[in-house]
């Protein structure tokens, strides 16, 4: 056959099953069931530049939500590679504009509006990664183009009055650690999931000197007790079924995160069904594993059931309630 005719009609007819096959065709359902799908458990700046644990955000699956939360970099990626089509997508949310929550969120925004040819889900993020363009104009929706003039339906500034999202009811609560940044709890029929985002939550501590205000440089080896700390905080997430939890050290950088400390004297009599630790930095997994050890100081602290994440676990919510 003409060789110029053969690979002509071979790439017209490709093209067009692609193209056609992404715009036209329905997404691939998510799997089943109320989850949770961890597509990264590792933050801060040292993993996001060696991916010593990934940094995708997770998938939260209720019943009637399917949302994409803080999809760092690798998200798009390991949400392939696990057979997740991210078209099926009801919302993308970034807490904060940091790389490690907001660097795949463009690309994660194409797969939910299916090649950016429809108009679907909503995006929600604090105005400041709108306006400063952490998430550009083009995906936002607004610059449509010959081909691609969809994108998210809805655009949802953070921070303000609770929404729905499907039969689902997202509150936003304010994060503690540099510029605009919200966790959320969400609310689906009977089920409850926060999650803390970024935050500082402890303010100041006791220690054999007396009291201390907490600051970057300080790994609490002296802690005896807590002093003060971010009410707000420990009231929005009382009494909900599963707390997902950003921790990123054992008790380092109190200033800016939720350490293991803080986090067990939020978690004590606040009726959190059970926790999970993700956003770890890499000191926590080496050259020693402390992570198991983190979460059962949480819990023998607290009370609470806490585990922690693992990339690409699949966490269950179903069996929890
Ligand atoms: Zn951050």
């Amino acid at each position: 056959m003409d060789r110029h005719r053969d690979l002509a009609t071979y790439t017209w007819d490709t093209v067009k099953h692609d193209i056609l096959r992404w715009k036209e065709s329905e997404p691939l359902p998510p799997p089943g069931g109320r989850w949770i799908l961890f597509l990264g458990t590792g933050g801060n700046p040292v993993n996001l530049i060696s991916q010593q644990s990934q940094t995708g955000g997770f998938l939260l699956k209720t019943d009637s939500l399917f949302m994409h939360v803080d999809p760092g970099p690798g998200a798009l990626v390991h949400a392939c590679r696990l057979g997740i089509d991210l078209g099926a997508l009801d919302a993308v949310y970034v807490s904060h504009a940091h790389t490690d929550h907001s660097g795949d969120a463009g690309p994660v925004i194409e797969a939910m509006c299916r090649l950016m040819s429809k108009r679907k889900g909503a995006v929600i993020a604090p105005s400041s990664v709108f306006e400063e363009g952490i998430i550009s104009r083009y995906h936002q929706g607004k610059i449509p183009s010959w081909g691609y003039s969809g994108g998210p339906e809805r655009i949802i500034v953070s921070g303000g009055k609770a929404e729905m999202l499907g039969n689902a009811e997202i509150r936003f609560i304010r994060a503690y650690h540099g510029d605009d940044n919200f966790g959320f709890v969400v609310q689906d029929g009977e089920l409850s999931i926060g999650y803390t985002s970024d935050t500082s939550y402890l303010l100041a501590y006791i220690s054999s000197r007396g009291a201390v205000e907490v600051t970057p440089w300080d790994s609490m080896e002296d802690f005896r007790g807590v002093l003060r700390f971010r009410e707000e905080l420990k009231q929005a997430f009382s009494g909900i079924d599963v707390l997902v939890a950003n921790v990123s050290y054992f008790g380092m950088f109190a200033n800016r995160c939720l350490t293991a400390i803080g986090l067990a004297h939020m978690l004590k009599g606040s009726g959190i069904g059970r926790c999970i630790i993700t956003h770890l930095d890499a000191c926590c997994l080496r050259p020693r594993d402390i992570r198991a050890e983190m979460a059962a100081y949480v819990e023998d602290v607290s009370g609470v059931p806490t585990s922690f994440a693992e990339d690409n676990l699949l966490l269950d919510l179903g069996a929890m309630n």
